[in-house]
């Protein structure tokens, strides 16, 4: 069980990252708690190397150094993060006649005063390989998430598919793995043309090998990977090749999964809420992609204002005595600035 904070945010995609940063510029305590291994959400897991326009401030931004951004601001106050965790189920009680919830996630369980889901479209999780016995072979060789990327060192790894993650890790995992054979099953790539270039120069200086069309039938080992049988889609060919793990990076599906049992009203797949971003039960605010008003527009720009509107409503909530309106950041000690 962590300690009681003042909000507790489920999601670390933007409108999470910036809901972090607006509690600790309102002196609220405040955790992100986030299925990904990264924070970013949508522009991490889905677009991390595509430009975009429509944020206040870039004319031009990618995705992932909007994100590095992002993070920046909102870790200055030093607020915890809790990656690899999926928020699966909240406790309601209620303290003094205010309301109090504890969130649960897989692992562990954050006592909160109020609740603030940044969900966005559902906690990503990756996509499986489609084979019959795939869950055996977890804990003993098959990672679809890299925590660490230094539990490869000296392995001979496997990587399957042809996007983002798959080409950043082959690049990544050079000087590490002890040697890395990257399949897709066709010869176009999802990802970041540079990278593509990157990892094709690595592979014509025989420091990788990549094969197109080729995809993984089987994983064999005891009580740890030793082999795969991988096949040829142009002329199903079979070869066994020896290795330590394989590491599928297929995307991601997302679900907004048991957020969706709590007694909110959702619409459409996401949550109700009013102009001050409360839900129908008091204490849980939401923003961001998950929630539906008249009028709502899913960006990243309207995310940023929601989570300011539902951190300034929380943090009044939390202590009526504290006005909902922040004042001006430019004017505040905190930021070493003048009050005025
Ligand atoms: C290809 C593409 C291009 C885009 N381009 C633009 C653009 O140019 N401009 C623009 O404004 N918008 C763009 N968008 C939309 C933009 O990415 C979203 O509006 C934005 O990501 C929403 O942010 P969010 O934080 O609300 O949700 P998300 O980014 O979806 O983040 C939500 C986070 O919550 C986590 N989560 C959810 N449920 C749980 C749970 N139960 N437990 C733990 N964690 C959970 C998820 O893992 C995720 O990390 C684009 C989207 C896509 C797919």
């Amino acid at each position: 069980m962590q300690d009681v904070k003042d909000i507790t945010i489920i999601g670390a995609g933007p409108t999470g990252l910036f809901a972090a940063f607006y509690a600790g510029m309102r002196g609220a305590t405040c955790c992100l708690i986030d299925n990904l291994d990264q924070v970013g959400g949508q522009l991490t897991a889905l677009y991390p190397e595509k430009y975009i326009f429509d944020v206040a401030g870039f004319p031009k931004v990618l995705a992932k150094d909007l994100v590095k951004g992002m993070a920046e601001q909102a870790f200055q106050f030093k607020a915890p993060v809790h990656l690899g965790q999926k928020v699966i189920g909240l406790k309601r009680e209620s303290q003094n006649g205010k309301p109090a919830f504890t969130v649960v996630t897989e692992t562990d369980q954050y006592p909160s005063r109020t609740v603030l889901i940044a969900g966005g479209i559902g906690a990503f999780t990756p996509r499986r390989l489609p084979l019959k016995d795939v869950d055996r072979w977890y804990g003993k060789g098959l990672h679809d998430r890299i925590l660490e990327p230094r539990i490869f060192t000296g392995k001979r790894v496997l990587l399957v598919g042809g996007g983002d993650s798959a080409f950043d890790w082959a690049v990544n995992l050079q000087g590490v793995a002890q040697w890395i054979l990257m399949i897709h099953r066709r010869d176009g790539f999802r990802a970041h043309a540079a990278t593509v270039k990157q990892v094709q120069a690595l592979a014509a200086a025989g420091k990788m090998e990549l094969r197109t069309f080729w995809e993984l039938k089987a994983i064999h080992g005891g009580a740890v990977i030793e082999a795969a049988t991988i096949f040829s889609t142009k002329t199903k060919q079979e070869e066994r090749v020896a290795v330590d793990c394989v590491i599928p990076q297929l995307g991601f599906i997302s679900a907004l999964g048991p957020i969706a049992e709590w007694g909110l009203e959702i619409e459409k797949g996401d949550i109700k809420v009013s102009q001050t971003m409360e839900t129908n039960i008091i204490g849980i605010f939401a923003a961001g992609d998950i929630t539906t008003y008249p009028g709502k527009l899913k960006l990243i720009a309207t995310g940023a204002a929601e989570a300011a509107i539902a951190v300034n409503h929380a943090v009044h909530l939390i202590n009526p005595a504290a006005k909902v309106e922040p004042g001006h950041s430019s004017n505040m000690a905190i930021f070493g600035q003048t009050e005025d």
